[in-house]
C-alpha cells in the first residue's frame, strides 16, 4: 500500500490530508467522507485522539467534562456507531481484497456484551460510621421520615436488607446469562460529590474482597470526584485500594467520568493503572472516541503512544435517567439498538450500571427490573 503519494503506483493507494504529518497542532475537524476518498487514517486519529476536546474553546460542563452537545461527531451521527472501526473496515476491505470477507467474519465473531458496575456508595445505610449514620438518622427524624429512620438503624445494625445491597441480584443476573463483571469501587474521602463509605469500613473491604473472589467478577478502582484534579488525593485513594485488595489497581474508571485532560490519565498510569474505563459521555450514549474495542491511549499533548489502555463504554444508567430523561420502560430497547450496532462491527458493548439503580430507591424508582431487561435486550 502507499499513503499520500502522488502519481501512479502499484498496489493500493490512500490519500493523505496531512494531519498525520503534523505534531503540536489541533484541527477542529477531519476531512473524512464516507466514500473512502478522504483520508480515513487521519479521520480515525482525529476521532480516537479526541483532538476536539483539547481545543482551547472546547465546551465543558459544570464538572469540567467535555460537552458533546452540538459537536461535530454528534452532528454527523458518529457517536451512534463505533465509527473508527467502521472506517477501519473500509480500509481493510480495500487492502485485503478477496481475503477481506474471511477476516471480516472473524471480526464479527468478536462481539460480546460486557456489563460493568460503578459502586459510588456500597450501602445506603451500613458501614458509614457513627457520626454520618447518627446525623442522617437525626435528619430522618427531624423530617418525620419514620420508616426511613427505622430502616437506617436496622441496616446500620446489620439487620434487614440494605437498599443498595443489590450484589446478589447482579451476580445471579450475570451468572444465568454467562456474563463476566467488572466492578469499580469508590474509596474517596467524604466530599460534596464523593459520598461513599469510608475506605476504612470493614463492610466495604469485605464486600470488595468477596466479589473479587467470586468467579467471573473482578474489582477495580473508582477514583473520586476530587481526586481527578488532586494528585495527593488520587495517591491516597490508590493506597486505600492497595491496603484492601493487597495489590495495585489494574483497572479504574473516574467517578462522574471526571478528568483533567491528559493529566489524570498520566497519574493513573504512574500509580499502576493499566486500563482506564472512563471513555464515554455522561450526557449521551454512544462511542465517544469512535472505538468500542479497547485501544492504547495516545497522549496528544506529548504526542506519545502510551501503554495505558482505554476501554470504552457505550451506555450508562444515569445517562438515561438524568440527561436523556428516558422512561425506564424504554431503556432496554435503546440499549438493544446499541447492541445491534456494535454487533455489525463485531465490537463489544460495554454497559455502565450502578448498584444503586437496581435498588429502585429514590430517583431510581421503577428501575428495579430495568437492568435484567436491558441485559436481555443487549444479549438478544
Ligand atoms: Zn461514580
Amino acid at each position: 500500500m502507499h499513503y499520500g503519494v502522488e502519481g501512479e503506483w502499484p498496489g493500493v493507494g490512500f490519500p493523505a490530508d496531512g494531519l498525520l504529518d503534523r505534531t503540536g497542532s489541533l484541527d477542529a475537524a477531519p476531512l473524512a467522507s464516507e466514500d473512502g476518498q478522504a483520508d480515513l487514517f487521519s479521520a480515525v486519529f482525529w476521532m480516537a485522539s479526541r483532538m476536539e476536546e483539547f481545543l482551547p474553546d472546547a465546551p465543558r460542563d459544570g464538572h469540567g467534562r467535555f460537552d458533546p452537545t452540538g459537536s461535530l461527531p454528534e452532528l454527523r451521527g458518529w457517536l451512534d456507531s463505533p465509527i473508527c472501526e467502521q472506517w477501519a473496515w473500509t480500509i481493510g476491505e480495500r487492502l485485503l481484497g478477496n481475503a477481506w470477507p474471511e477476516h471480516r467474519n472473524r471480526l464479527r465473531a468478536e462481539h460480546a456484551v460486557v456489563p460493568t458496575l460503578d459502586v459510588d456508595s456500597a450501602y445506603a445505610f451500613r458501614g458509614k460510621g457513627l457520626v454520618r449514620t447518627g446525623g442522617a438518622w437525626a435528619r430522618d427524624v427531624f423530617r418525620g421520615q419514620w420508616v426511613q429512620a427505622v430502616r437506617r438503624l436496622r441496616a446500620a445494625a446489620g439487620q434487614g436488607q440494605d437498599p443498595y445491597d443489590t450484589y446478589g441480584q447482579v451476580e445471579e443476573a450475570h451468572r444465568s446469562r454467562g456474563l463476566t463483571t467488572q466492578w469499580f469501587f469508590l474509596l474517596a474521602a467524604f466530599g460534596s460529590y464523593d459520598r461513599g463509605l469510608p475506605a476504612s469500613s470493614l463492610a466495604l473491604a469485605d464486600l470488595m474482597k468477596r466479589l473479587d473472589d467470586t468467579e467471573g467478577h473482578s474489582v477495580g478502582w473508582h477514583p473520586g470526584y476530587a481526586a481527578a484534579s488532586d494528585a495527593k488525593k488520587m495517591a491516597a485513594e490508590c493506597q486505600s485500594y492497595r491496603d484492601i485488595m493487597g495489590r495495585p489497581p489494574v483497572a479504574s474508571r473516574q467517578h462522574y467520568l471526571r478528568m483533567v485532560l491528559s493529566e489524570t490519565r498520566r497519574q493513573l498510569f504512574a500509580l499502576g493503572v493499566r486500563e482506564d474505563h472512563t471513555e464515554g459521555h455522561a450526557v449521551r450514549t454512544g462511542w465517544r472516541g469512535g472505538f468500542a474495542r479497547p485501544r492504547r491511549w495516545y497522549d496528544l499533548e506529548r504526542e506519545t503512544l502510551t501503554d495505558l489502555v482505554l476501554v470504552p463504554f457505550a451506555a450508562m444508567d444515569a445517562t438515561y435517567l438524568r440527561y436523556l430523561c428516558t422512561p425506564a420502560s424504554e431503556v432496554p430497547a435503546r440499549v438493544g439498538a446499541l447492541a445491534h450496532e456494535a454487533k455489525k462491527w463485531g465490537a463489544p458493548l460495554r454497559l455502565l450500571w450502578h448498584n444503586e439503580s437496581l435498588s429502585g430507591e429514590g430517583q431510581w424508582a421503577g428501575w428495579e427490573d430495568v437492568y435484567t431487561q436491558t441485559l436481555d435486550a443487549a444479549c438478544r
